[in-house]
Protein backbone atom coordinates (compact mmCIF):
# COMPACT_ATOMS: atom_id res chain seq x y z
CA UNK A 1 0.00 0.00 0.00
CA UNK A 2 2.34 2.41 -1.21
CA UNK A 3 0.45 4.96 -3.25
CA UNK A 4 -0.74 7.66 -0.76
CA UNK A 5 -1.37 10.85 -0.16
CA UNK A 6 0.33 12.48 2.70
CA UNK A 7 -1.40 14.55 5.19
CA UNK A 8 1.12 15.27 7.51
CA UNK A 9 2.38 14.32 10.37
CA UNK A 10 0.46 14.13 14.21
CA UNK A 11 2.13 13.03 17.24
CA UNK A 12 5.58 12.47 15.08
CA UNK A 13 4.18 10.03 13.01
CA UNK A 14 3.49 10.13 9.34
CA UNK A 15 -0.11 9.92 8.34
CA UNK A 16 -1.00 9.22 4.50
CA UNK A 17 -4.68 8.14 3.04
CA UNK A 18 -4.77 5.54 0.36
CA UNK A 19 -6.81 6.27 -2.62
CA UNK A 20 -9.12 3.40 -1.38
CA UNK A 21 -10.43 5.51 1.29
CA UNK A 22 -12.35 7.21 -0.69
CA UNK A 23 -14.47 4.25 -1.59
CA UNK A 24 -15.64 3.81 1.81
CA UNK A 25 -16.03 7.30 2.93
CA UNK A 26 -18.33 7.51 -0.42
CA UNK A 27 -19.94 3.93 1.01
CA UNK A 28 -20.79 5.32 4.68
CA UNK A 29 -21.95 8.94 3.12
CA UNK A 30 -24.27 7.42 0.84
CA UNK A 31 -25.38 4.72 2.88
CA UNK A 32 -26.24 7.30 5.90
CA UNK A 33 -27.01 9.98 3.83
CA UNK A 34 -29.33 8.72 0.68
CA UNK A 35 -30.54 5.65 2.55
CA UNK A 36 -30.96 5.20 6.17
CA UNK A 37 -31.19 8.49 8.10
CA UNK A 38 -33.81 9.54 5.37
CA UNK A 39 -36.14 6.30 5.53
CA UNK A 40 -35.58 6.11 10.01
CA UNK A 41 -35.79 9.94 10.30
CA UNK A 42 -38.03 11.24 7.84
CA UNK A 43 -39.33 14.93 7.44
CA UNK A 44 -35.96 16.70 6.96
CA UNK A 45 -34.45 18.58 4.24
CA UNK A 46 -32.12 16.58 1.98
CA UNK A 47 -29.12 18.91 3.00
CA UNK A 48 -29.42 17.92 6.45
CA UNK A 49 -28.95 13.81 5.54
CA UNK A 50 -26.33 14.68 2.90
CA UNK A 51 -25.12 16.91 6.04
CA UNK A 52 -25.26 13.81 8.54
CA UNK A 53 -24.18 11.17 6.15
CA UNK A 54 -20.96 13.37 5.15
CA UNK A 55 -19.85 14.33 8.97
CA UNK A 56 -20.48 10.33 9.67
CA UNK A 57 -18.11 9.12 7.08
CA UNK A 58 -15.55 11.61 8.47
CA UNK A 59 -15.87 11.24 11.75
CA UNK A 60 -15.49 7.64 11.26
CA UNK A 61 -12.32 7.82 9.78
CA UNK A 62 -10.80 10.17 12.21
CA UNK A 63 -11.89 7.06 14.57
CA UNK A 64 -9.66 4.82 12.67
CA UNK A 65 -6.88 6.92 12.54
CA UNK A 66 -7.16 7.40 16.35
CA UNK A 67 -7.15 3.57 16.70
CA UNK A 68 -4.16 3.66 14.66
CA UNK A 69 -2.38 6.45 16.45
CA UNK A 70 -2.85 4.74 19.59
CA UNK A 71 -0.86 1.80 18.28
CA UNK A 72 1.88 3.72 17.13
CA UNK A 73 2.26 5.84 20.18
CA UNK A 74 2.28 2.87 22.23
CA UNK A 75 4.79 0.66 20.11
CA UNK A 76 7.16 3.90 19.97
CA UNK A 77 7.30 3.91 23.71
CA UNK A 78 8.07 0.18 23.27
CA UNK A 79 11.12 0.90 21.21
CA UNK A 80 9.90 -0.22 17.78
CA UNK A 81 10.14 2.51 15.20
CA UNK A 82 7.07 3.39 13.32
CA UNK A 83 7.15 4.37 9.84
CA UNK A 84 3.74 5.73 9.27
CA UNK A 85 -0.25 5.21 9.41
CA UNK A 86 -2.42 4.42 6.04
CA UNK A 87 -5.61 4.66 6.08
CA UNK A 88 -7.45 2.59 3.29
CA UNK A 89 -10.27 0.39 2.45
CA UNK A 90 -11.05 -1.96 5.01
CA UNK A 91 -9.47 0.35 7.80
CA UNK A 92 -6.62 1.26 8.80
CA UNK A 93 -2.79 0.12 9.24
CA UNK A 94 0.12 1.47 11.61
CA UNK A 95 3.24 0.12 9.46
CA UNK A 96 5.73 -1.20 12.56
CA UNK A 97 9.57 -1.52 11.72
CA UNK A 98 10.76 -4.31 13.54
CA UNK A 99 8.72 -6.26 16.54
CA UNK A 100 8.20 -5.86 19.82
CA UNK A 101 11.01 -6.87 22.27
CA UNK A 102 8.54 -8.36 24.87
CA UNK A 103 5.70 -10.25 25.20
CA UNK A 104 4.27 -7.27 27.34
CA UNK A 105 5.38 -4.94 25.33
CA UNK A 106 3.82 -6.93 22.30
CA UNK A 107 0.04 -6.96 24.02
CA UNK A 108 0.42 -3.51 25.14
CA UNK A 109 0.66 -2.53 21.48
CA UNK A 110 -1.26 -4.56 20.63
CA UNK A 111 -4.73 -4.10 23.02
CA UNK A 112 -3.95 -0.16 23.05
CA UNK A 113 -6.00 -0.06 19.64
CA UNK A 114 -9.82 -1.34 20.32
CA UNK A 115 -8.98 0.20 23.69
CA UNK A 116 -9.25 3.51 22.32
CA UNK A 117 -12.22 2.51 20.51
CA UNK A 118 -13.89 1.18 22.92
CA UNK A 119 -13.29 4.80 24.57
CA UNK A 120 -14.76 6.34 21.53
CA UNK A 121 -17.90 4.61 21.87
CA UNK A 122 -18.12 5.50 25.07
CA UNK A 123 -17.20 8.93 24.02
CA UNK A 124 -19.94 9.26 21.00
CA UNK A 125 -22.33 7.54 23.58
CA UNK A 126 -22.40 10.16 26.11
CA UNK A 127 -22.22 12.71 23.21
CA UNK A 128 -25.67 11.23 22.07
CA UNK A 129 -27.11 10.57 25.54
CA UNK A 130 -26.35 14.19 26.19
CA UNK A 131 -27.59 15.50 23.20
CA UNK A 132 -30.89 13.90 23.74
CA UNK A 133 -30.93 15.68 27.34
CA UNK A 134 -30.47 18.79 25.73
CA UNK A 135 -33.20 18.26 23.05
CA UNK A 136 -30.87 18.44 20.27
CA UNK A 137 -32.26 17.39 16.25
CA UNK A 138 -32.73 13.82 16.16
CA UNK A 139 -30.38 13.73 13.59
CA UNK A 140 -27.22 14.60 15.07
CA UNK A 141 -28.32 11.56 18.44
CA UNK A 142 -29.08 9.44 14.87
CA UNK A 143 -25.19 10.32 14.14
CA UNK A 144 -23.60 10.06 17.36
CA UNK A 145 -25.32 6.65 17.72
CA UNK A 146 -24.33 5.37 14.73
CA UNK A 147 -20.21 5.76 15.49
CA UNK A 148 -20.83 5.29 18.93
CA UNK A 149 -21.99 1.68 17.46
CA UNK A 150 -19.45 1.70 14.93
CA UNK A 151 -16.54 2.23 17.40
CA UNK A 152 -18.06 -0.48 19.23
CA UNK A 153 -18.06 -3.09 16.18
CA UNK A 154 -14.29 -2.29 15.79
CA UNK A 155 -13.26 -2.68 19.24
CA UNK A 156 -14.91 -6.12 19.46
CA UNK A 157 -13.99 -7.40 15.91
CA UNK A 158 -10.62 -6.57 16.36
CA UNK A 159 -10.12 -8.42 20.02
CA UNK A 160 -11.06 -11.90 17.93
CA UNK A 161 -8.06 -13.77 18.95
CA UNK A 162 -7.04 -14.46 15.27
CA UNK A 163 -3.89 -12.68 13.57
CA UNK A 164 -3.35 -10.24 11.97
CA UNK A 165 -6.31 -8.68 14.08
CA UNK A 166 -5.65 -6.91 17.65
CA UNK A 167 -6.76 -9.97 19.48
CA UNK A 168 -4.43 -12.49 17.20
CA UNK A 169 -1.43 -10.37 18.70
CA UNK A 170 -3.00 -10.37 22.65
CA UNK A 171 -3.21 -14.30 21.87
CA UNK A 172 0.29 -14.38 20.37
CA UNK A 173 0.92 -12.15 23.40
CA UNK A 174 0.00 -14.44 25.94
CA UNK A 175 0.96 -17.15 24.24
CA UNK A 176 4.47 -16.20 24.08
CA UNK A 177 4.78 -15.12 28.01
CA UNK A 178 2.92 -18.49 28.68
CA UNK A 179 5.36 -20.89 26.54
CA UNK A 180 8.63 -18.70 25.56
CA UNK A 181 8.56 -19.35 22.44
CA UNK A 182 7.36 -16.41 20.37
CA UNK A 183 7.96 -17.15 17.24
CA UNK A 184 5.76 -20.69 17.69
CA UNK A 185 3.16 -18.29 19.55
CA UNK A 186 3.10 -16.76 16.57
CA UNK A 187 2.46 -19.61 14.01
CA UNK A 188 -0.05 -20.61 16.53
CA UNK A 189 -2.26 -17.45 16.29
CA UNK A 190 -1.90 -17.17 12.79
CA UNK A 191 -3.73 -20.84 12.57
CA UNK A 192 -6.22 -19.49 14.58
CA UNK A 193 -6.51 -16.36 12.04
CA UNK A 194 -6.89 -18.30 9.08
CA UNK A 195 -9.35 -20.25 10.87
CA UNK A 196 -11.50 -17.34 11.20
CA UNK A 197 -10.64 -15.80 7.62
CA UNK A 198 -12.13 -18.92 6.03
CA UNK A 199 -15.36 -18.67 8.89
CA UNK A 200 -15.67 -15.24 7.56
CA UNK A 201 -15.12 -16.42 3.55
CA UNK A 202 -18.26 -19.40 4.22
CA UNK A 203 -20.46 -16.48 6.54
CA UNK A 204 -20.53 -14.24 3.41
CA UNK A 205 -20.84 -16.49 1.16
CA UNK A 206 -24.04 -18.19 2.74
CA UNK A 207 -24.94 -14.37 2.72
CA UNK A 208 -24.55 -13.91 -0.94
CA UNK A 209 -26.50 -17.14 -1.38
CA UNK A 210 -29.33 -15.32 1.04
CA UNK A 211 -29.38 -12.30 -1.62
CA UNK A 212 -27.61 -9.78 0.60
CA UNK A 213 -24.82 -7.92 -1.09
CA UNK A 214 -23.34 -7.46 2.42
CA UNK A 215 -21.46 -10.44 2.63
CA UNK A 216 -19.38 -9.58 -0.02
CA UNK A 217 -17.78 -7.45 2.35
CA UNK A 218 -17.58 -10.70 4.78
CA UNK A 219 -16.05 -12.34 1.81
CA UNK A 220 -13.63 -9.75 1.03
CA UNK A 221 -12.28 -9.51 4.42
CA UNK A 222 -12.36 -13.05 4.70
CA UNK A 223 -9.83 -13.32 1.99
CA UNK A 224 -7.28 -10.46 3.50
CA UNK A 225 -7.33 -12.00 6.74
CA UNK A 226 -6.59 -15.76 5.15
CA UNK A 227 -3.87 -14.14 3.38
CA UNK A 228 -2.17 -11.84 5.86
CA UNK A 229 -2.60 -15.15 8.48
CA UNK A 230 -0.71 -17.42 5.84
CA UNK A 231 2.20 -14.54 5.36
CA UNK A 232 2.47 -13.81 8.81
CA UNK A 233 2.92 -18.27 9.12
CA UNK A 234 5.53 -18.13 6.95
CA UNK A 235 7.34 -15.59 8.89
CA UNK A 236 6.75 -17.41 11.87
CA UNK A 237 7.97 -20.57 10.51
CA UNK A 238 11.75 -18.97 9.72
CA UNK A 239 11.20 -17.95 13.14
CA UNK A 240 10.62 -21.35 14.55
CA UNK A 241 13.89 -23.02 12.00
CA UNK A 242 16.27 -20.04 12.90
CA UNK A 243 15.66 -20.65 17.29
CA UNK A 244 19.28 -19.63 18.46
CA UNK A 245 21.20 -18.74 15.66
CA UNK A 246 22.12 -15.21 16.41
CA UNK A 247 23.45 -12.29 13.95
CA UNK A 248 27.24 -13.48 15.08
CA UNK A 249 26.99 -16.47 13.61
CA UNK A 250 26.06 -15.97 10.00
CA UNK A 251 27.81 -12.70 9.29
CA UNK A 252 30.94 -12.34 7.68
CA UNK A 253 33.97 -11.38 9.61
CA UNK A 254 36.20 -9.43 9.06
CA UNK A 255 35.15 -7.02 6.47
CA UNK A 256 36.42 -6.01 3.48
CA UNK A 257 35.97 -1.89 3.41
CA UNK A 258 37.28 0.69 0.88
CA UNK A 259 38.00 4.12 1.42
CA UNK A 260 35.97 6.85 0.40
CA UNK A 261 38.22 8.64 -1.63
CA UNK A 262 39.11 5.99 -3.78
CA UNK A 263 37.21 6.42 -7.16
CA UNK A 264 34.93 4.14 -8.81
CA UNK A 265 36.94 3.34 -11.71
CA UNK A 266 40.51 2.42 -9.76
CA UNK A 267 38.02 0.30 -7.52
CA UNK A 268 37.15 -1.60 -10.74
CA UNK A 269 40.51 -1.42 -11.70
CA UNK A 270 42.49 -2.80 -8.65
CA UNK A 271 40.01 -4.09 -5.81
CA UNK A 272 37.40 -5.72 -7.77
CA UNK A 273 39.47 -8.60 -8.78
CA UNK A 274 40.99 -9.82 -5.27
CA UNK A 275 37.57 -9.28 -3.58
CA UNK A 276 35.24 -12.34 -2.55
CA UNK A 277 32.65 -9.80 -1.22
CA UNK A 278 29.22 -7.41 -3.17
CA UNK A 279 28.97 -5.05 -0.63
CA UNK A 280 31.68 -3.18 1.77
CA UNK A 281 31.91 -0.51 4.13
CA UNK A 282 33.14 2.40 2.80
CA UNK A 283 35.74 4.39 5.37
CA UNK A 284 36.90 7.82 5.34
CA UNK A 285 40.56 8.99 5.84
CA UNK A 286 40.16 8.43 9.81
CA UNK A 287 38.33 5.16 9.61
CA UNK A 288 35.14 6.50 10.12
CA UNK A 289 32.18 4.48 8.73
CA UNK A 290 30.45 6.90 5.93
CA UNK A 291 28.62 4.00 3.93
CA UNK A 292 28.12 1.05 1.87
CA UNK A 293 28.37 0.23 -1.96
CA UNK A 294 27.75 -3.11 -3.43
CA UNK A 295 29.11 -4.02 -6.72
CA UNK A 296 25.25 -3.95 -8.38
CA UNK A 297 25.08 -0.41 -7.96
CA UNK A 298 28.95 0.73 -8.63
CA UNK A 299 28.13 -1.01 -12.12
CA UNK A 300 25.25 1.65 -12.37
CA UNK A 301 27.77 4.41 -12.32
CA UNK A 302 28.42 5.21 -16.20
CA UNK A 303 31.98 3.98 -17.15
CA UNK A 304 32.88 7.76 -18.62
CA UNK A 305 32.34 9.48 -15.28
CA UNK A 306 33.72 6.49 -13.20
CA UNK A 307 37.15 8.18 -13.21
CA UNK A 308 35.95 11.31 -11.23
CA UNK A 309 33.64 9.98 -8.98
CA UNK A 310 34.48 8.98 -5.19
CA UNK A 311 33.25 5.90 -3.74
CA UNK A 312 32.31 8.19 -0.78
CA UNK A 313 29.89 9.92 -3.30
CA UNK A 314 27.97 6.95 -4.11
CA UNK A 315 27.63 5.29 -1.25
CA UNK A 316 24.42 4.63 0.60
CA UNK A 317 24.74 6.98 3.55
CA UNK A 318 25.11 5.00 6.87
CA UNK A 319 21.51 6.46 8.15
CA UNK A 320 19.89 4.32 5.61
CA UNK A 321 22.18 1.46 6.50
CA UNK A 322 20.49 -1.32 8.56
CA UNK A 323 22.75 -2.23 11.70
CA UNK A 324 22.42 -5.18 14.01
CA UNK A 325 24.23 -6.33 16.85
CA UNK A 326 25.90 -9.68 16.95
CA UNK A 327 24.00 -11.05 19.76
CA UNK A 328 20.35 -10.51 18.26
CA UNK A 329 19.11 -13.51 16.97
CA UNK A 330 18.71 -13.85 13.00
CA UNK A 331 15.00 -14.24 12.88
CA UNK A 332 14.43 -10.37 14.56
CA UNK A 333 16.80 -8.49 12.06
CA UNK A 334 15.44 -10.35 8.88
CA UNK A 335 13.13 -7.69 7.85
CA UNK A 336 15.58 -5.02 8.43
CA UNK A 337 17.00 -6.29 5.41
CA UNK A 338 14.34 -4.47 3.05
CA UNK A 339 15.17 -0.68 4.92
CA UNK A 340 17.36 -0.54 2.55
CA UNK A 341 17.75 -0.82 -1.15
CA UNK A 342 21.25 -2.47 -0.75
CA UNK A 343 19.78 -5.37 1.27
CA UNK A 344 22.82 -5.58 4.16
CA UNK A 345 22.84 -5.85 7.37
CA UNK A 346 25.98 -4.03 9.16
CA UNK A 347 26.99 -5.90 12.83
CA UNK A 348 28.32 -3.70 14.98
CA UNK A 349 29.25 -3.53 18.56
CA UNK A 350 30.34 -0.94 20.60
CA UNK A 351 30.77 1.21 17.30
CA UNK A 352 33.20 -0.76 15.82
CA UNK A 353 32.32 -3.01 12.75
CA UNK A 354 32.50 -6.47 13.55
CA UNK A 355 30.75 -7.87 10.40
CA UNK A 356 28.22 -7.87 7.51
CA UNK A 357 25.31 -10.30 6.65
CA UNK A 358 24.29 -10.29 3.40
CA UNK A 359 21.06 -12.06 1.49
CA UNK A 360 23.31 -15.05 0.34
CA UNK A 361 24.63 -15.36 3.73
CA UNK A 362 20.68 -15.44 4.98
CA UNK A 363 20.05 -17.87 1.79
CA UNK A 364 22.80 -20.69 2.71
CA UNK A 365 21.07 -20.78 6.70
CA UNK A 366 17.62 -20.94 4.99
CA UNK A 367 19.12 -23.54 2.63
CA UNK A 368 20.65 -25.55 5.58
CA UNK A 369 17.04 -25.48 7.62
CA UNK A 370 15.15 -26.73 3.90
CA UNK A 371 13.48 -23.46 3.98
CA UNK A 372 14.67 -21.90 0.60
CA UNK A 373 10.92 -22.27 -0.65
CA UNK A 374 10.27 -20.06 0.92
CA UNK A 375 12.73 -17.22 -0.77
CA UNK A 376 12.68 -15.79 -3.71
CA UNK A 377 14.92 -16.88 -6.59
CA UNK A 378 17.74 -14.83 -6.89
CA UNK A 379 20.65 -12.89 -5.48
CA UNK A 380 18.99 -10.41 -3.60
CA UNK A 381 16.73 -11.63 -1.19
CA UNK A 382 13.63 -9.38 -0.72
CA UNK A 383 11.51 -9.80 1.84
CA UNK A 384 8.26 -9.43 1.15
CA UNK A 385 6.63 -6.23 2.86
CA UNK A 386 3.42 -8.24 3.47
CA UNK A 387 5.61 -10.94 5.53
CA UNK A 388 5.80 -8.17 8.22
CA UNK A 389 2.94 -8.71 10.01
CA UNK A 390 1.34 -4.64 10.75
CA UNK A 391 -2.01 -4.35 12.71
CA UNK A 392 -4.71 -4.26 10.64
CA UNK A 393 -7.76 -2.96 11.40
CA UNK A 394 -11.29 -3.85 9.98
CA UNK A 395 -14.17 -2.53 10.45
CA UNK A 396 -17.85 -2.15 8.38
CA UNK A 397 -19.32 0.43 6.82
CA UNK A 398 -23.15 0.52 6.46
CA UNK A 399 -23.81 -1.74 9.76
CA UNK A 400 -26.57 0.74 10.94
CA UNK A 401 -28.36 0.29 7.58
CA UNK A 402 -31.50 -1.03 7.30
CA UNK A 403 -32.39 -4.30 5.37
ZN1 LIG B 1 -5.83 -2.23 15.86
Amino acid sequence: MKDTIPLGRFAGVRIGLHWSVAGIVALVAVGLGVYWLPVAFPGHAPVAYALGGAVSAVLLVCSVLAHELAHSVVARRNGVVVEGITLWLLGGVARLRGEARTAGADFRIAVVGPASSAVLALVFGVGGWMAVRLGADELIVAVLGYLAVLNAVVAVFNLVPAAPLDGGRVLRSALWALTGDRFRAAVWSAWAGRGFGFLLIVAGLAEVLGRSTGGLWLVLVGLFIVNMASAEERQARIGVALAGISVGDVMSSPVETVEARQSVEQFFRDAVVSHRHSAFPVLDEHGQLRGLVTLQHLREVPVEVRGGTALGQVACPVEKIAVAEPGEPLALVLPRMTQTSRGRILVCSAGELRGIISPSDVARVLSDHSLTATLPAGADLTWEPETRPPPSDWWFPGQQRPR
